[in-house]
């Protein structure tokens, strides 16, 4: 007879009779909290292996799926199983330590380990996108040369960073440095001490296609050796940086949220990069926050982690006053150049003041717009809305322009003479009268990034304009072109949406202006003013990079508030406190732990029902300090036809709150036909309720 085969890992146990079954448990990416056993053909014992990609039958369909554990020979678990159908790739796509990874990934956020595989796979089996070739390699952006020296905070932080690299233990960091300070040759120089000592560093950052500048610096530290993750790469490219990061050839890799799961064999340093940004947090099943999936990674690999901001997230500040965090910071700019002075506009109108249009611009603001051309200075706005009226509205009969699925006003865009849903994408062509009563008399009421585009053209005709938002930048490559435009001084001005904030180095820009900067402090979620002291401040931080210092100019309806007066004097921790002092007395994280039950379905009474049930259902179990909140409309409650209630509940501890959404989710999947037509999730850590 021949060898049988006997894998390492089972060699010298009991021997193995050939001729029993094996069986191998597969995760397959459905929403269901288990793994099923298959049979695993006997042509197929000696490739497989755990870790392998496979296709199963799954119901009346096939469904993709990876091994995540073999059994080889002994009795059926059960009765009637089926065999696997292929091996979808002869190698394991998975190692070891992603595979502990992913399961950790799913217990602690409740989600199905088959989705949380397939979310780790690049580019995986979803279907070859067709799209452009990847976008032209970046260059000449404005970046600054290589410093020669480090400055003397950059390198304190560093040798900490370096150290804790050389222990090779976990180790992790807060790197607190204001805008400008020099956060990137950190980084830099710290991969080069984990790339020295033979070791692999993972780069993560909020959204590759805007940190173009950071690939760049690292592309001119590590050549080659740097792998990206770029949106624009097809399945294939994906793929391609995946495996020479597991054959260990790449040393470095930049990716966004999900190249968390990048296999890296000799892993020593993990950088998470804006590690305030929601960006992290992927907003679909599995709800997973890069964030903390790279500190557990570290904390597993024995590496080290650091987390970079001007702006930290309350939590990860919180994290450094409780002794989890070690504090690295970076207090001043690079050549203690100043940081830019801000000024607020008040927009409202004052008392007795004869009524008139709010402008879009204030006069101040047009003035110092104006200087700055003048001195051949560039000028960055930002204002959080995209089109060009957010509401539109028949002066005649009074109806609004709704989107029939969501419930939301339409935006009109201008550029596309189109009324445009936000939410669903959904759009229509704006004839210029109202549907409903045929009037001419139309309002186009707030404003948009496309007004301001009119209002600046209006005003300084002659100076070129970039706008950087979603419409602008739809096609692969665009942000880049765009910025690189700018960068070489071929626009004046930079006008867009919250890209505009995120860590854009450009020295020539000397003024920022904010169109309306209390935008985002009045939605109904508790990070709110948090979010929009980091947007403001952020963007604050793009002005006075070079040698000329910056100013700010902040419209708004609201200069008293907190998240605004701290954001003016660029004082963090001044907010910090206030904030965390909120936090603390409204029983919100980062003092208690949340989860927020999501339920959607067509028909709104089915679902209240379900939310309903389920939360009386988790109520029974409140001995352990459980709160709930709701059930309760989202504030979206309509989105693309789909009625949308949540249920918000709030524990002292992780571990009661997971062990709730366990209960809850078992429950549902007991009673699954008795609330059929409605879909449940869970947001384990949600970042907003909106
Ligand atoms: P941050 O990410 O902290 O906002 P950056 O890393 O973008 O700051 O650095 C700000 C600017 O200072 C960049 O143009 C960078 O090239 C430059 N820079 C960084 N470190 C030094 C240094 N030691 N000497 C001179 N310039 C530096
Ligand atoms: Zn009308
Ligand atoms: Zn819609």
């Amino acid at each position: 007879m021949e060898t049988s085969h006997i894998s390492p890992d089972v060699a010298g146990s009991e021997p193995i009779d050939d001729r029993e079954p094996w069986y191998a448990e597969i995760a397959v990416p459905r929403p269901l909290p288990q793994t099923f056993t298959y049979v695993v053909p006997d042509e197929l014992r000696d490739r497989i292996a755990v870790g392998s990609q496979v296709e199963v039958p799954f119901g009346r369909s096939r469904s993709p799926g990876f091994v995540v554990s073999l059994v080889r020979g002994g009795a059926a678990p059960r009765e009637g199983l089926k065999p696997i159908g292929t091996l979808t790739y002869p190698d394991p796509v998975f190692d070891g330590a992603i595979l502990e990874l992913a399961k950790w990934v799913s217990e602690y956020y409740v989600a199905s380990l088959g989705e949380v595989l397939m979310t780790a796979l690049p580019g995986g089996l979803r279907k070859e996108a067709r799209r452009a070739s990847p976008p032209p390699e970046a260059r000449g952006l404005g970046l600054a040369q290589i410093p020669r020296s480090l400055s003397a905070a950059q390198r304190k932080a560093l040798a900490v960073v370096d150290d804790a690299i050389t222990a090779q233990v976990f180790r992790s960091f807060l790197l607190y440095g204001v805008t400008g300070s020099g956060k990137t040759e950190v980084y830099v120089r710290a991969a080069e001490t984990a790339v020295a000592a033979g070791g692999q560093v993972l780069m993560l950052v909020p959204e590759i296609a805007l940190s173009f500048q950071v690939v760049e610096r690292f592309r001119l530290a590590f050549g080659d050796r740097v792998g990206v993750f770029h949106s624009g790469l097809t399945a294939r490219r994906r793929q391609d940086v995946w495996r020479r990061a597991r054959s260990g050839e790449l040393a470095i890799v930049v990716g966004a949220r999900s190249a968390v799961f990048t296999p890296l064999p000799s892993l020593r340093l993990l950088v998470v990069d804006e590690e305030h940004e929601g960006a992290y947090k992927q907003a679909e099943t599995p709800r997973y926050h890069a964030r903390e999936v790279a500190i557990v990674r570290a904390h597993r690999a024995g590496a080290t982690v650091v987390l970079g901001s001007a702006t930290p997230a309350l939590e990860s500040y919180a994290n450094v006053q409780r002794g989890k965090l070690g504090l690295l910071a970076l207090p001043e700019r690079i050549d203690a150049r100043p940081r830019a002075s801000v000024v607020v506009h008040d927009l409202r109108p004052r008392e007795g003041a004869p009524k008139e249009r709010t402008p879009i611009l204030s006069r101040e603001l047009t003035r110092k717009i104006s200087e700055r051309l003048s001195k051949k200075e560039q000028v960055i706005l930002f204002l959080n809305r995209r089109g060009y009226a957010p509401f539109v509205q028949c002066r005649h009969c009074g109806l609004v322009a709704r989107c029939h699925q969501c419930d939301v006003s339409l935006t009109f865009h201008r550029t596309s003479d189109s009324l445009v849903c936000h939410y669903c994408g959904d759009r229509k062509t704006h004839f210029g009268t109202c549907e409903n009563c045929g009037s001419l008399r139309i309002l186009f009421a707030g404003i948009g990034t496309q007004r301001v585009e009119e209002e600046l053209q209006a005003l300084f005709p002659r100076v070129q304009a970039l706008r950087l938002d979603f419409d602008s930048t739809r096609r692969v490559g665009s942000y880049e072109h765009i910025l690189r435009a700018f960068g070489a001084g071929e626009a004046e001005i930079l006008l867009g949406t919250q890209m505009v904030a995120r860590g854009l180095d450009f020295p020539n820009v000397t003024l920022v202006g904010v169109i309306n900067a209390d935008a985002g402090l009045n939605l109904p979620d508790f990070r709110s003013a948090e979010r929009t002291f980091q947007l403001l401040t952020q963007v604050a931080g793009r002005a006075g990079r070079g040698e000329r210092p910056g100013e700010v100019v902040l419209q708004t309806h609201y200069p008293e508030h907190y998240a605004l007066t701290a954001a003016v004097v660029q004082d963090y921790e001044a907010f910090f406190l206030k904030e965390i002092a909120l936090r603390r007395e409204r029983e919100y994280p980062p003092f208690t732990r949340m989860a927020n039950l999501l339920f959607d379905g067509e028909e709104e009474a089915r679902v209240i029902r379900a939310a309903e049930w389920l939360g009386t259902i988790i109520g029974r179990d409140a001995r352990k300090g459980l709160t709930l909140l709701g059930p309760a409309p989202q504030p979206l409650s309509r989105l693309k036809g789909k009625h949308r209630w949540h249920l918000a509940i709030r524990a002292p501890h992780h571990a009661t709150l997971r062990q709730a959404c366990v209960v809850a989710l078992e429950e549902w999947e007991r009673t699954k036909r008795e609330h059929a037509g409605v879909r449940m999730t869970i947001d384990m850590d949600p970042i907003d309720l909106l």
